[in-house]
Formats: C-alpha cells, structure tokens, sequence
C-alpha cells in the first residue's frame, strides 16, 4: 500500500522541527484527543506503533505468566507476539472464511479455565462482530483487547471501531490506512487504564516529561514500575493531525475503488473478494480475494503471473502458527485459517490505483480462471 503524504504532512513535520519541541508534546496530546474523539472513545494514549500497543493493553491488565490469550493465528505475527511479551501463553483459534475474523463459536472452541483474554482483529479493516463477541467475553469474565490496528475509519453497528471497545490497538505503519510512519494508540474509556498506560510509556514516571518542562517549579518525578520507552515524538502527531482530516476522503474513494473491482471480478467465477459483512463497513485496507476450487489456477502462479504483467500484488494474510517462531506450539486444526492464508493474495488498492489499472489487472485474472 503506498502511503498518501503530501505537502501538508511535509508542513506540519517541518513546524514541528521548527519549534523546537520535537519529542512527545504538545502535538502528540492533540493527536491523541482528536483520534479518540474520531473513533468514540473517551482515552487516547499514543505509543510507538500498534505492537507496543498491543503489549501495554495487556501489561495494564495485569495479564502475565500462566495466563492464556486467545488470538487469531490469522494475522500480522505482532497479534500473538504481544500475549509472549508479559509470558503468557498465545492459543490460537480459528476464524470465519468469509471475515477473515473470530467469532463467538471460534473463540469458544478454545477456551479455558486459564483463559483471560482475547486479542481480536478487526481483519485488514473487516469489523469483526463486536456486539456477539464483546457479550460472550463479558459472559465469560475474560478481557477483549481489539486489534484494530487496520481499522480506522471501519464501523461496525453504524458507529466506528472503537467505540464500545474496552480496549483497543492501533496502528499508523505506512501499511496502513492513516500513518505517521511509525506509531500507535491505545484507546479505552476507562480513565485508571489511561493514566495507567501514560506511565508505562515512559519509564513508569508518575510526571511526564512534557509536564515536567512547562512547570515552572522544579519536578522531582518518581518511577512507580517498571515500564517502558513507547513514546511517539511530535512530528510523528503532527504527521498524523493532517492524516486524520484525510481519512474520511481516503476512505471513501477505497471503498469506491472496491466496489469497481466487486463489478468487474463479479463474472469471473472461483473469485471471492472480501466485502461489507452484514454488521458493517470496511475501510478496504486490505482488499483480499480467495481463491476457490472453481477458478483453474493455484494462488502462487496467479501471484507470479500477476508479477509478469507488472501487477504487484502480495501473498494473503499470513498465518503465525506457521511460522517458525510458533513451530513448538501445537494448536487445534485451524483449517479455515490454513485455507484462507493459502488460497488468497491482496490486489493493489491505493490512492493512485486508476481505473486503468484496475481493468488491466482484471483482465489478467480473467485470462488464468479458465
Ligand atoms: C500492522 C499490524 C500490527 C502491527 O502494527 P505496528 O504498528 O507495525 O506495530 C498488529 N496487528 C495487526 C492486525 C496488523 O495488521
């Protein structure tokens, strides 16, 4: 996906380096407060990228050693790599072929005694059903943590991802749809939670450094835990600050990018590109098409064909129970997860995506289905 930066974003960078101000401070307080508000939640806590996110939601809930977390194995590996960081055990469940998400049934197989949370994805920007799955958590006494880190400007219930949510996880890697090159947020409506992660991302101090500097007494800062270092810096918000009065634009001609593709891709048979599930609206962050039995070519030569025609498009979703740093863990089957990670790849889908190029790449999909 090819970030969309402009002068804009150039501008706002090139003021924060001009004011001399250019680790977390002002900017990163107004970025946080305007993504909250964007997304309905009432605590914005910006950190250094989706992964630390992910990490400090589940540190500021105590979750540790002994405990498992449910997670999809069909993500980003930063999903299960987050529930190793405080050393509690990842269990992989499986998900829903069409969303690419968990559901209440997926999560259920899976579940245990020891189970004390769940991280679910809000998939390349699917919503997954948040009215079933955060009932059945809270039926369960077990935490939900949403990965949201593709799902800014998604809604699900008509309301965006984000609201409702006891917590969530973003991202703002160029991969995604809103970036400020690197960085995350941390959202929530719990107020202990949010001073709470404030302070694990930067050093457990109980001031802030941007505090410190504008009083005019001297501070003596105190370490109540031992934390980290996941600040963002001012230039990152202020890259940001533009971005987020991009994202409706941005999200609007996406998704009208991906309704052209569901009407040329619609008469070609074996083809399933991803779409609305019935509970809301993806922002197309990833637009993902499954390969079924019907179509005569497998996914790796559609891949290199693709390629041969100039088209880059990029394996599907990866799978981490496959990779090499889960090779010791043995999960239940997960045959939907291994069927989508095998038989689907991602079409090109940016800004400067032209209707052109959308025809020639459909025409070379066409070409392999028979
Ligand atoms: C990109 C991504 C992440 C990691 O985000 P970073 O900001 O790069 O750390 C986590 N989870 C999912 C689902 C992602 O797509």
């Amino acid at each position: 996906m090819i970030p969309q930066l402009g002068e804009e974003e150039a501008q706002a960078a090139a003021e924060a380096v001009r004011s001399g101000w250019v680790a977390q401070g002002p900017r990163v307080a107004r970025f946080e407060q305007e993504f909250a508000a964007l997304v309905g939640a009432g605590h914005g806590v910006a950190v250094s990228s989706c992964t630390t996110a992910l990490h400090l939601a589940l540190v500021v809930q105590d979750i540790g050693p002994g405990d498992e977390v449910i997670v999809p194995s069909f993500s980003f590996i930063a999903t299960a790599n987050a529930v190793r960081y405080v050393g509690a055990t990842p269990v992989f469940a499986d998900v829903d072929l069409d969303t690419g998400n968990l559901t209440v049934a997926t999560v259920d197989a899976v579940r245990t005694s020891r189970t004390r949370a769940i991280i679910a994805v809000h998939q390349g920007g699917v919503p997954f059903d948040v009215v079933a799955l955060r009932a059945a958590a809270a039926e369960w006494q077990v935490a939900l943590v949403e990965d949201a880190a593709c799902a800014a400007g998604s809604t699900a219930y008509g309301r965006p991802v984000g609201t409702g949510a006891t917590i969530a996880a973003w991202s703002f890697h160029p991969r995604k749809l809103l970036t400020t090159g690197e960085g995350g947020m941390v959202t929530t409506d719990n107020a202990d939670w949010a001073a709470r992660l404030r302070r694990l991302r930067e050093h457990g101090m109980n001031v802030s450094a941007a505090e410190r500097h504008a009083s005019a007494q001297p501070v003596l800062e105190q370490y109540l835990e031992t934390a980290f270092n996941y600040r963002m810096t001012d230039i990152q918000a202020a890259i940001g600050l533009v971005q987020l009065g991009r994202l409706a634009e941005l999200v609007r001609h996406r998704r009208a990018l991906a309704t052209r593709y569901h009407e040329l891709l619609a008469p070609i048979g074996g083809l399933v590109p991803v779409r609305d599930p019935g509970h809301g609206q993806t922002n197309f962050q990833s637009f993902w098409v499954r390969i079924d039995r019907k179509y005569a070519t497998g996914r790796d030569e559609v891949l290199a064909e693709l390629a041969a025609a100039g088209v880059s498009a990029r394996r599907g979703i990866m799978a981490a129970h496959l990779e090499p740093a889960y090779a010791e863990v043995t999960p239940a089957p997960l045959p939907v997860t291994e069927r989508l990670t095998r038989d689907s790849l991602i079409l090109p889908l940016h800004h400067a995506l032209t209707e052109d190029d959308q025809d020639h790449i459909v025409s070379v999909l066409g070409k392999l289905a028979a």
